[in-house]
């Protein structure tokens, strides 16, 4: 078993971090404070392969593995937490097509248009009274004819106040709970936009769908069968989600480091003192441990295994791993950390965020709790 990534990945990681140097660093903090992303940035990253890098070239994609999309998902988000849903969500898109009973049609309709970043897609489970309580959702699907007619509403959905948005939406249906894909400019869709602490330019929104009409093909499961590709997305999004943290924590750690070494107070070096260096080296632990749950989970992933309780541990963890140490490098930095000019603030806010998307902690730890001891014994 050995702990390192190959030298092709070393050298993706080094391809990322160039591009995410070059391209996304510049103009990050204002676009963290805007609740829309430049289309421009989404054609580069397209360019660069980086929005289907787990898709096989046969569809257009890079041919990567979950891994390789975990290592763009953690070095873009050094600098721009908001880039890698774009990095991600086409590949997941993939996943379920290819599972789906329509595979063809999907693909060729909708695939080229995800991996070059005309449309944006976006995962649409939660409802006003159905956050964690998944299985108390109220959006209904029914079968005419040729089509299927949803009703109901959503909200909190990332992506999906922009005009490119399609929704991986989940419903009820006469047999149980089914995915269907809607895109968010059919008729019948209206939106309103929602503003968040941070994470802005994910531009969520609370949509509400009445009597909008897709095709029968646009249900991406057979009728109340969805759970198994279900389970794969929660878990590789529950990993790159839990690097998406860790990304922008280790970049504010190197921050820390380096100003800790010029600033000085009392005549000597912030570095010099044990209160600030021990600090340093606890948040470099337990990033480099979080760090090698998410890409075992993704490993495991990509080995066809489905790691739900480890991608509970790393969705619950790596967040809280990523808030302490951006908090703790904002205080090394003193009050010059608290100002909005190094943006590490913003990237406080943005980190806080990933503690809900995707289930929140407490969840995550009864999902781990129940694999551990079964479901009898851990109920929700
Ligand atoms: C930045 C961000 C992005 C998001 N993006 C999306 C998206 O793209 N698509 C989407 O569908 N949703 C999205 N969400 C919504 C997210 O999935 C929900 O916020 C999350 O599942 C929690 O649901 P809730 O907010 O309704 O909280 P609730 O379910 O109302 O929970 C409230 C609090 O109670 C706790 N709680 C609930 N039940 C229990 C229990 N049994 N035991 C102990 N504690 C409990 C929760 O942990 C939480 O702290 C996003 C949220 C955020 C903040």
């Amino acid at each position: 078993m050995l702990f390192d990534f190959t030298e092709e990945q070393k050298m993706f990681r080094r391809e990322v971090r160039r591009f995410t140097e070059k391209e996304l660093a510049p103009g990050a903090k204002e676009r963290g404070k805007s609740y829309s992303y430049p289309r421009e940035l989404i054609k580069l990253m397209a360019a660069a392969g980086l929005t289907s890098v787990a898709i096989p070239e046969e569809h257009g994609g890079q041919g990567g593995d979950w891994v390789a999309a975990g290592i763009a998902v953690e070095e873009l988000a050094r600098e721009d937490t908001t880039a890698i849903l774009f990095t991600i969500f086409p590949s997941m898109a993939y996943d379920f097509f290819r599972n789906s009973p329509f595979s063809q049609r999907m693909m060729a309709e909708w695939l080229p248009s995800l991996i070059n970043g005309e449309k944006w897609c976006c995962f649409t489970v939660t409802e006003a009274d159905a956050g964690s309580d998944v299985a108390n959702i109220k959006t209904k699907a029914t079968r005419e004819g040729e089509f299927y007619v949803i009703n109901g509403e959503k909200t909190c959905i990332s992506v999906s106040s922009n005009d490119e948005a399609v929704g991986m939406l989940l419903a009820k249906t006469l047999n149980g709970m089914t995915w269907f894909w809607v895109p968010f400019d059919s008729p019948g869709v209206t939106k309103n936009p929602i503003q968040h602490a941070g994470l802005k330019s994910w531009a969520p929104a609370t949509l509400f769908l009445d009597g909008v009409r897709i095709p029968k093909e646009y249900c991406l499961v057979e009728e109340g069968q969805g759970h198994g590709t279900f389970l794969k997305a929660t878990c590789l999004a529950r990993a790159c989600l839990g690097l998406m943290a860790l990304g922008p924590a280790q970049a504010c750690l190197e921050q820390a480091m380096a100003y800790a070494q010029e600033r000085k107070t009392f005549g000597r070096p912030l570095a010099s003192y044990q209160g600030i260096s021990l600090k340093i080296a606890e948040h470099a632990t337990l990033i480099e441990a979080a760090r090698l749950l998410c890409y075992r989970t993704l490993a495991l992933t990509d080995a066809g295994q489905l790691p739900v309780k480890e991608a509970a541990m790393c969705k619950w963890w790596a967040p809280i791993v990523g808030f302490e140490t951006i908090h703790d490098c904002i205080l090394i930095h003193g009050h010059v950390g608290y100002s909005e000019e190094l943006g590490l603030e913003q990237k406080l806010r943005d980190v806080m965020g990933l503690e809900f998307a995707d289930g929140t902690a407490q969840i995550m730890k009864l999902l781990v709790a129940r694999d551990l001891m079964g479901k009898d014994v851990v109920s929700y």
